[in-house]
C-alpha cells in the first residue's frame, strides 16, 4: 500500500515518528509522501524522507493556506528557501498549497496571493503540486485554469463533491481520498459516490495523518498504518479486489511523482 499524503513531521507525531513508520511498514505500507505545511515543517518532511528512505519515504515542501499570512512579507525569500529544499532527491513535489475558506486562518486575498506565487514556483521547477482546497473549489479552479496545461495537479483530501468532479478531472488532476470514505453521514456518502465514479487511474489513497482517522479508530490520532481501512472502503465501493486497487494505486503514485 501507499500513503500518498501523511504528516509524521507534525508536532503530534514527530516524537513517535520512527515507531509509526516502522509499524506502517511492517503492516504493508511500502511508500510514504511526507508533506510540509510551512518552512520548518517542510524541512522536517525532508529530513524524515531521508531518515526513512529505506521505508520508501519521500517529501513535498510548501506553505499551507492556513499559514499564508505569516509568509506574505518577504515571500520570495521564503520561496527561495523552499526551492533550495527541492534540490534534495527525496523531494518530489510542491505542497501542500491551496485555499481554505472553511477555517479562513489567513485572509482570502493573502491565501490566493501565496497560492499563485507557489504555483508559479512549481511551474518554474517543473514539480507536481499537492493541493489543499476546502470550501474554495470555484476560486481554486479558476486560478488553476491558467496552470492546468503545464502542471500536474493532485487534489489531496478531495472534498469538491460530485459538483466539481468533472471540472477537476478535465484538468487532468488526480484525486486522493482518505479516512472520510470510511465514515458515516451524508458527506461521506457523497465521497463514496465520488470514489465509485472516478476512473481508477485518477485515484490516490492517503491518511493525511494525524487527521482524518478511519472509522474503527475515529477519535484517535491517525497514522499511516491505518491506511488499509481506506483501501478496503474504496475497494468495496468500486467493487474490485483489494490487491487490484493496491496495484493500480502504486502505479498512479509512481507515475504522478515520477518515481523510477
Ligand atoms: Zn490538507
Ligand atoms: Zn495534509
Amino acid at each position: 500500500m501507499i500513503d500518498s499524503h501523511c504528516h509524521p513531521n507534525c508536532k503530534e507525531l514527530e516524537d513517535i515518528a520512527a515507531e509509526i513508520m516502522e509499524r506502517a511498514y511492517s503492516s504493508g505500507v511500502e511508500s510514504f509522501m511526507i508533506v510540509g505545511c510551512d518552512l520548518d515543517d517542510s524541512l522536517k518532511a525532508l529530513s524524515m524522507a531521508d531518515k526513512f528512505k529505506d521505508f520508501g519515504a519521500y517529501a513535498a515542501v510548501g506553505i499551507h493556506p492556513h499559514e499564508a499570512q505569516r509568509y506574505e512579507i518577504n515571500l520570495n525569500y521564503y520561496l527561495d528557501e523552499l526551492e533550495e529544499m527541492t534540490r534534495d532527491a527525496r523531494v518530489l513535489a510542491w505542497g501542500e498549497i491551496g485555499l481554505d475558506y472553511y477555517y479562513d486562518n489567513s485572509p482570502r486575498g493573502v491565501q490566493r496571493k501565496i497560492f499563485i506565487a507557489q504555483l508559479d514556483r512549481a511551474l518554474k521547477l517543473n514539480l507536481p503540486v499537492i493541493l489543499h482546497i476546502r470550501d474554495a473549489m470555484s476560486d481554486a479552479l479558476d486560478i488553476l485554469d491558467d496552470y492546468k496545461k503545464n502542471l500536474k495537479l493532485l487534489f489531496h483530501c478531495y472534498s469538491g463533491g460530485l459538483e466539481h468532479l468533472e471540472r477537476v478531472l478535465d484538468m487532468g488532476g488526480l484525486c486522493a481520498l482518505g479516512g472520510a470514505v470510511t465514515w458515516k453521514g451524508k458527506r461521506s456518502d457523497e465521497l463514496r459516490q465520488v470514489a465509485k465514479l472516478i476512473n481508477i487511474d485518477r485515484l490516490l489513497i492517503e491518511t493525511d495523518c494525524p487527521y482524518m482517522t478511519p472509522a474503527p479508530f475515529r477519535g484517535k490520532l491517525n497514522e499511516p498504518g491505518y491506511i488499509k481501512y481506506v483501501y478496503e472502503a474504496v475497494a468495496a465501493v468500486k467493487d474490485i479486489e483489494f490487491n487490484e486497487l493496491e496495484y493500480k494505486i502504486k502505479i498512479n503514485f509512481e507515475k504522478f511523482f515520477e518515481i523510477k
